[in-house]
């Protein structure tokens, strides 16, 4: 689970070439350029305003069950001021299983600060990096028809456009880009309107719809993005406004808040954590892999993002343990983050260890089409015990089949998104419906645990802390006190 703006900034690579300069206008040309800008005059002093906006977006796996896409929801408010290159973020994103993730991003200086509201992804922690005001406007860009429109604008004095006039009012305008690639601008004339964008660099489109106008502004309320003709965003833009300055409160960080730590990549590690249990490290950022060391092979829990983060996974665990092969990689669940890297191991006749709806969704997974045949399976049923390690398959709200495997031994459990804590152990103030099904569960099955690997970052939760962070966020009953 879990996009952030961050993927939002690939986006803004669209916009990135330029062309060398070309006066070769005509007038018809002229005439359009000029009657789009003094529709769009209003946007022109705007460099100061507040936008915020929803994001619905389908994704089939990363919802309860892929046959059935969730529409996972972002919402977003922006404040820029572009004068003083100050921004303001608030990001939301809603996860199935009732997560919510909260995050703030601001200009600091000539960094950015981005810290967690709840406490439920980074706790107190809080992190600094690179990215500047320019970066995240040009996240956004396409989401505001107007901004849209500057963008052309300040391009049409430097490159050489093509206008084409349709009998439907509409004229076509398109800009050409470096390496062939161009984007495309259609308008209707009468009243002028942006209609859509067209971006051939990524074959993606916005359109723009329902315009309205508030605050002396004008701008499309529902905007689609479309990829290769299909809909892969919906927006709607809530509301748009001109102010004065970012408030300072929003500029600066909450009290209570710190470390503040510098984004950076750790090189993987290799933790000996239990008899025959190793923990892997900093796998792809803040993911983590077990390997448990039987007497015929090895175990791999974990296959997470990418098959590159794959193979240097496989190349470190063979670094390790020269003298015993992987036999078996296991996947607590089917989505997109925590199964991508399957294809690295099927290719090494490695037998994937999934539930019966898991597998299921990994041969219906659009990316393993071509290699699908390779993969090897083993179903784990709920309870099946696997060299020492108990597979369990309870009912949970975040995806159908999520299992955990619980190492009977060490009393480890190893879970992909049943619970989210912190590095830093800070009890959040959110607890979503999944992790309270995961502390019940637990709680009724009478485990023992001693440690709770987490494969997003904590991978040392402990039974108080999570009793702490149940107490906090449940009613007090007499059933729970
Ligand atoms: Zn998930």
């Amino acid at each position: 689970m879990k996009f952030k703006i961050v993927t939002l900034l690939v986006m803004s690579s669209l916009y990135a070439n330029v062309l060398q300069a070309h006066n070769n206008k005509d007038l018809t040309e002229q005439s359009i350029v000029e009657s789009i800008r003094s529709h769009y005059e209003f946007s022109k002093p705007l460099n100061k305003f507040s936008i915020s906006y929803e994001e619905l977006k389908p994704i089939a796996f990363q919802s309860y069950h892929y046959k059935k896409p969730d529409l996972i929801k972002s919402t977003y408010l922006f404040d820029f001021d572009i004068e003083k290159k100050q921004f303001y973020v608030n990001e939301q994103s809603y996860y199935p299983g009732g997560f919510i993730f909260d995050n703030v991003y601001f200009s600091e200086k000539l960094h950015t600060l981005y810290y967690d509201i709840n406490g439920f992804e980074q706790g107190k922690q809080v992190l600094k990096f690179d990215a500047q005001m320019n970066d995240f406007k040009e996240s956004m860009i396409g989401v505001a028809d107007f901004l849209v429109v500057d963008k052309l604008l300040e391009e049409v004095s430097t490159k050489k456009i093509k206008v084409t006039f349709k009998k439907n009012n509409q004229a076509i305008i398109q800009v050409p880009q470096k390496d062939n690639m161009f984007v495309r601008y259609i308008f209707n004339t009468h009243p002028i309107e942006l209609k859509s964008v067209y971006f051939s660099k990524k074959n993606a489109t916005f359109t723009y719809n329902d315009f309205v106008k508030s605050n002396g502004i004008t701008y499309a309320s529902k905007v689609d993005y479309l990829v290769k003709n299909v809909l892969n965003k919906q927006f709607i833009i809530n509301n748009v406004k001109p102010i004065n300055k970012i408030e300072k409160s929003k500029l600066l960080l909450p009290s209570g808040y710190g470390p503040i730590i510098n984004e950076e990549d750790k090189p993987l590690e290799f933790i000996k954590i239990a008899k025959d249990l190793y923990l892997i490290n900093h796998v792809s950022g803040d993911r983590h892999v077990l390997v448990k060391e039987n007497h015929d092979g090895l175990m791999v829990f974990g296959a997470p993002i990418s098959d590159k983060t794959s193979n240097k996974v496989i190349s470190f665990i063979n670094k390790n343990i020269p003298e015993k092969t992987i036999k078996s990689v296991y996947i607590t669940h089917a989505h997109s983050d925590h199964m991508r890297g399957l294809t690295a191991y099927a290719k090494k006749n490695i037998t994937i260890l999934a539930d019966e709806y898991s597998i299921e969704a990994i041969k219906a997974y659009p990316k393993f089409k071509g290699e699908i045949a390779q993969f090897k399976f083993q179903t784990i049923v709920n309870k099946q015990l696997i060299n020492g390690v108990r597979f369990y398959i309870p009912k949970n709200s975040h995806s159908k089949g999520q299992s955990f495997a619980y190492f009977e031994q060490s009393e480890i459990i190893y879970e992909g998104d049943f619970l989210e804590v912190p590095f830093d152990n800070t009890v959040a103030t959110h607890m979503s419906q999944v992790e309270k099904e995961f502390f019940e569960f637990v709680r009724k099955e009478k485990l023992k645990i001693k440690r709770i690997v987490g494969h997003h970052r904590n991978n040392n939760i402990t039974l108080s802390h999570m009793n702490r962070y149940y107490l906090a966020n449940t009613p007090k009953t007499k059933s729970n006190l």
